[in-house]
């Protein structure tokens, strides 16, 4: 949470620079990071010297609860734009990149004579470097995440469906506490691991697969990221050598950073460079990695055209992959935080587990 007077502080030099009266926040994950709301509909309004919490009368006691120090303003039969023209009457209002082409269309029926103006990432700047608080409950994602990992192992034989142990994995998270999935649970057994996002299918398990999970869950709205691989036997020369490749890419990745790399697409580099020794190159077509939190993928991003740059507090993974068409693919992800050195917070080994 951010006090309101401390927001507008933070808020003063994009809003001065941009000659903006108001800067409207609206995106769901972003009023939750600032005042603590955990339902969905809810905005922010900044001003000069203030910033106030609207909602609609379904959620105006949940948010006197959510919202400490906060002000908030009940919204009742009208519309925000119409109330921010009654009242405020922005001449410039700020709207993150955010907003929808027809929300802002409705806004303009109200606001006829206000100018729009595009702010990007104002919130999501602020998000990258985690409190004590927000890295506790992401490493509380993570701890659930790979508890029930660890017991889904025994259900992992041939004749299951990718789709049960997808299942299976949500199940035992939800009962040691996950609120939800942070993403749609990847279970891809067989020439399917060669699809880097696999989401789980019917397909059934069958002996001498590999099986690729990259899951995660959320708790208290904080998101935690993991992929794994399993082998129901034994592990071939050829996917040692995959598998090899992709541990060596990510470790190269780690201690660049440890060595004082702070620009992302050149972590990602260096990991791509290791992979082309190994004349894999081709195969690893997304980014390296990309922040963790209140949402799934979020800042700093680690791909080749990412202008991010690592900062101390950010929660990032690292997940090289090499993925052979119609064959079977291999990635590791781990989660990391940055704060002077390098925590790496997932905690199962990267070894590709026998079954
Ligand atoms: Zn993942
Ligand atoms: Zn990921």
């Amino acid at each position: 949470m951010v006090k309101p007077s401390e927001l507008c502080g933070r808020l003063k030099g994009i809003m001065e620079e941009k000659g903006l009266d108001a800067l409207l926040i609206s995106k769901i994950e972003n009023v939750r990071y600032l005042t603590g709301f955990t339902g969905t509909s809810g905005f922010v309004l900044v001003r000069e010297d203030n910033a106030l919490f609207i909602t609609d009368p379904r959620y105006t006691q949940q948010a006197k609860r959510e919202c400490e120090g906060w002000e908030v303003f009940e919204l009742k039969g009208k519309r925000l734009s119409q109330w921010m023209a009654e009242t405020i009457a922005p001449k410039r209002l700020g709207v993150e990149q955010w907003l929808t082409l027809g929300s802002l269309e409705r806004m303009k029926e109200h606001l006829k004579d206000t100018v729009f103006v595009v702010v990007f990432d104002v919130v999501e700047n602020m998000r990258v470097s985690k409190t004590e608080d927000e890295l506790k409950m992401i490493k509380e994602a993570l701890r659930i995440a790979e508890e029930s990992f660890k017991e889904l192992l025994s259900l992992v034989k041939p004749g299951v469906s990718e789709r049960d142990l997808a299942l299976e994995l949500e199940w035992l998270m939800r009962k040691k506490g996950a609120e939800a999935v942070s993403f749609s649970i990847i279970v891809a057994s067989g020439a399917r691991s060669a699809l880097p996002h696999g989401v789980a299918s019917g397909k059934v398990i069958e002996p001498e697969e590999l099986v690729l999970f990259d899951f995660g869950c959320v708790h208290r709205g904080y998101c935690s990221d993991i992929t794994r691989v399993v082998k129901l036997g034994k592990v071939s020369r050829e996917e040692k050598r995959v598998w090899q490749a992709v541990v060596d890419a990510s470790r190269a990745a780690v201690e660049a950073i440890e060595n004082g790399e702070r620009s992302c697409s050149r972590v990602h580099k260096t990991a791509e460079e290791v992979l082309s020794k190994y004349g894999y190159n081709e195969y690893f077509g997304h980014g390296l990695g990309h922040g963790v939190g209140l949402e799934i993928h979020e800042k700093p991003s680690l791909s080749l055209l990412s202008e991010d740059s690592l900062v101390d507090g950010c929660v990032f993974t690292v997940e090289p992959g090499v993925y052979l068409p119609g064959r079977f693919g291999i990635r590791i992800e781990d989660m990391f935080y940055l704060k002077g050195d390098l925590v790496r917070l997932t905690s199962l080994h990267s070894e590709i587990i026998e079954l």
